[in-house]
């Protein structure tokens, strides 16, 4: 069985191969959004003047090395 994550966004539980990671550069800590989410969250996100220090990863990843 695979792990669970909560969806940082609507806060709901799912299987981590059905949610999308948000990794923030130098750090370890990674985020996940379901797909419901994903599209506004990704939106928001390219709003960001810092945006640049977050890297999407596909689902299911862990965290990249
Ligand atoms: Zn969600």
């Amino acid at each position: 069985m695979a792990e669970q994550k909560m969806c940082m966004y609507c806060a709901k539980w799912d299987d981590i191969t059905r949610l999308t990671p948000l990794f923030e550069k130098g750090k370890t800590h990674v985020e996940y959004y379901c797909d419901g989410c994903y599209p506004s969250v990704k939106d928001n996100l390219l709003n960001l003047p810092y945006s640049s220090v977050y890297t999407w990863g596909t689902k299911g990843q862990g965290r990249i090395l």
